[in-house]
């Protein structure tokens, strides 16, 4: 799928050599969650430094820059734009000065009543220097009594709503919270240091634990605040746990469709496994033969895999896919479109000519790319397309954090199964049941998800 947005990955390190260095790599890894703009800020005990800028990770940093910003502890964020803008100021971290020191913040998520906070905090007099719905918190925590960050956070937490995994940093501690629901993901991690001590990383997906030789030790989980402090003093610093809301657990199935890396590990289960098992499940539900079974690659791949392995229809790798494509230089119209599907996938004519295929892809969003992902294959020669997406229509928007758009825009929120295939130009198409994704994830029964995009049940809206 094309037209639907991750919006961030963040990072925190504590307690570890070179830990803006740590960061980088951690963002390196998760640069897939977003692509518009980085940035880190490291503490050293005494202050805090912070560099971004728009663009990805390795255009953001060099190694001058790294060596600037100094200390044990350091957060980054890789930004893809959602509450905000492209310019500078609207990148993460987001730094100020307030009447306790330095604080530096990286958030992925949405808060849906921002715009209620913004508007009662300008009123009072609050100027602010973003669009970010996060700087609401940097206002809320500078203006609570409390003497203590840990009860200012919490405090500034009580009054937002949405979905967030934040973290925070303060010239010697930080702090990981996720939001009640667990909306979005983020991880514990070990570090052993060169030395031999330990420290910590979290993150948004543990590929980027992989890249960095940490250890997963569990999920932050819903509601509770990790304190990272002591890196300073002799005392080995282990994470303290606050309960700060009773949780309610509804973490975000789409990561399991979409957006996560398949090697990383979401809410305590390896993406992959699971992408396979939508691609098993897709053809219990819809029995058909054809020539071969072929990905729309990457986030297709998986799937069609299982999909294979099920039916006994053979996979081949019938699209190839450009990584490295930069930006079109026109402007964003359907057009535009068009062309960039045809940058990134390249068909091979030799192998599908004449054939029947199957093509799985993960969703479909407004139905112009799989339009387009049809016609390619069509031009190239398939007798027969049937397009099988491995997760149900994406009939609603994302008000948590995941760029998608209006519903008047989603193709499958407006149209019968029947116009939609045959807007696309498809022989057939099917989608992966509900029931279906969630026997993948192999769930419990007690087990909730948010899957509003699928079936338009939110946990919270939206407030003016
Ligand atoms: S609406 Fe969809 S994309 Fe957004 S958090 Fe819920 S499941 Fe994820």
């Amino acid at each position: 799928m094309k037209d639907w947005n991750e919006k961030c990955a963040v990072v925190g390190i504590y307690n570890a050599h070179n830990a803006s260095i740590l960061s980088y790599y951690a963002l390196f890894a998760m640069q897939h969650r977003g692509q518009e703009a980085s940035g880190i800020s490291a503490a050293n005990g005494e202050k805090i430094f912070t560099h971004k800028n728009n663009g990805l990770v390795t255009k953001v940093f060099d190694e001058p820059t790294l060596k600037k910003l100094q200390g044990i502890a350091s957060i980054g964020h890789n930004r893809y734009s959602t509450a905000g803008e492209d310019s500078i100021d609207d990148c993460q971290p987001i730094f100020a000065k307030y009447s306790l020191g330095e604080l530096a913040i990286v958030h992925n998520g949405n808060l849906t009543n921002a715009k209620k906070v913004r508007k009662g905090l300008i009123d009072e007099g609050a100027i602010f220097q973003s669009h970010l719905d996060t700087e609401n918190l940097i206002h809320l925590i500078a203006k609570s009594h409390k003497s203590q960050l840990v009860d200012r956070i919490t405090d500034a937490l009580g009054k937002i709503e949405g979905a967030y995994a934040l973290v925070f940093l303060s010239r010697t501690k930080m702090f990981a919270v996720r939001d009640r629901y667990g909306l979005r993901p983020l991880s514990l991690g070990k570090i052993t240091n060169p030395d031999g001590s330990i420290g910590y990383i979290v993150a948004s997906e543990t590929c980027a634990f992989d890249l960095i030789g940490a250890e997963y030790i569990r999920d932050v989980n819903p509601g509770e605040m990790l304190v990272f402090e002591g890196a300073y003093s002799k005392h080995i610093p282990i994470p303290k746990s606050i309960k700060i809301f009773e949780p309610n657990p509804k973490p975000c199935i789409f990561e399991y469709v979409y957006f996560a890396r398949p090697d990383s590990k979401v809410f305590g289960r390896n993406v992959y496994e699971i992408r396979k098992q939508m691609g098993i499940e897709l053809a219990k539900e819809h029995n058909i033969q054809a020539d071969m079974v072929i990905p729309v690659p990457d986030s297709g791949v998986a799937a069609a895999i299982g999909f294979s392995k099920q039916s006994g229809v053979p996979f081949e790798l019938g699209i190839i896919r450009n990584h490295y494509v930069g930006r079109t230089f026109i402007e964003p119209t359907q057009t535009a479109r068009e062309l960039k599907v045809k940058l990134k996938l390249n068909p091979i004519a030799e192998l599908i000519a004449d054939k029947e295929i199957i093509v799985i892809d993960d969703s479909i969003v407004r139905g112009t790319t799989s339009k387009q992902i049809i016609k390619i294959l069509k031009q190239a020669g398939a007798k027969k397309i049937h397009l099988f997406i491995s997760s149900p229509p994406t009939i609603s928007p994302c008000y948590y954090g995941v760029d998608t758009p209006e519903k008047s825009q989603l193709i499958c929120a407006n149209h019968t199964l029947e116009e939609v295939r045959e807007f696309i130009g498809a022989d057939s198409l099917a989608f992966l049941s509900l029931e279906g994704l969630k026997k993948s994830i192999q769930s419990s029964d007690d087990e909730a998800f948010c899957q509003a995009c699928f079936d338009g049940n939110y946990i919270t809206i939206p407030q003016e």
